[in-house]
């Protein structure tokens, strides 16, 4: 479910004090990126410092639990798949 991953980078962007700017510029990439198979969902860490053309890249879900981790910063993001 992407809507719960785009809330989790959200979430994540408001924690690192993003402002307004930076959360619609970011939705923006995430949007394109949604649209265009191909395009890198960007990290919400590494675009707050500027760095727009990070990589999320899915790693085995765990459970229910799937998970990301940035190429560039190697931080890694968890968020909760609802039980079918
Ligand atoms: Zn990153």
């Amino acid at each position: 479910m992407l809507e719960l991953m785009y809330q989790k980078m959200i979430a994540r962007l408001i924690q690192l004090h993003a402002g307004k700017g930076v959360i619609d510029d970011y939705t923006g990439h995430w949007i394109e990126a949604m649209m265009s198979p191909g395009k890198p969902i960007p990290c919400p860490s590494c675009f707050r410092i500027g760095k727009k053309d990070s990589r999320l890249e899915p790693l085995p879900m765990k459970g229910n639990t799937a998970l990301v981790k940035c190429k560039s910063c190697k931080e890694t993001f968890s968020y909760e798949e609802p039980i079918p």
